[in-house]
């Protein structure tokens, strides 16, 4: 049984777009894991300390393992994309986190699904709803779409790249 699962992807030290579809590449070689899309990129003004600005995406996923297995998986890509775990916020080659399992809901020490700050994040509803606009966020009620409309201006900036659009639909295939 697999489930559609939807990551928030994150970077704001080095070549942020290498580490982006990097990340994406690692994703796709593992057997029980398939990269069904990607969103634009967004360029995205941080959130929290002073720090380089961020480039951000949205890339659903076909699964068949657990959550928390995703989980680890995520951290040992981060890992081997050059993430030292440093105080939370801090600059990253990466950040993977697991924004929604379809509509499931995770509420475990290490683990929260769906991502406690999604709603609050332009920079992960713009993404999110170019890729799935209709998905219901299962503890509030409202799907990305509607979520979107209610979040205040942040400085988030959609790029425009046909050059992305290769890049992932080249890990689909
Ligand atoms: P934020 O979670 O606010 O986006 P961050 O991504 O910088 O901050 P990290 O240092 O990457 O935070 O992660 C801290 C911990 O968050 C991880 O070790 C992980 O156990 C936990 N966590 C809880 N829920 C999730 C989730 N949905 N996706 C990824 N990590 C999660
Ligand atoms: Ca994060
Ligand atoms: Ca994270």
């Amino acid at each position: 049984m697999s489930d559609a699962v939807y990551i928030g992807l994150g970077s704001n030290l080095g070549d942020r777009e290498r580490h982006l579809r990097d990340a994406l590449a690692a994703l796709s070689r593992i057997d029980a894991v398939a990269v069904l899309g990607c969103s634009s990129l967004y360029d995205s003004a941080p959130v929290g300390p002073a720090q380089p600005r961020y480039l951000n995406a949205v890339a659903k996923l076909e699964c068949s393992l657990g959550p928390q297995r995703l989980l680890g998986i995520l951290h040992e890509i981060e890992k081997d994309l050059g993430r030292e775990r440093r105080e939370r916020w801090a600059p990253r080659p990466i950040d993977l986190d697991i924004l929604m399992w379809d509509e499931h809901v995770v509420a475990e020490a290490s683990l929260q699904v769906p991502h406690l700050e999604m709603h609050k994040r332009r920079f992960v509803l713009e993404p999110l709803c170019e890729l799935e606009p209709d998905l219901l966020h299962p503890l509030l009620g409202a799907t990305v779409c509607e979520l979107l409309a209610r979040c205040p201006h942040q400085d988030v900036v959609r790029l425009d790249s046909d050059h992305w659009c290769g890049v992932w639909q080249e890990l689909t295939e």
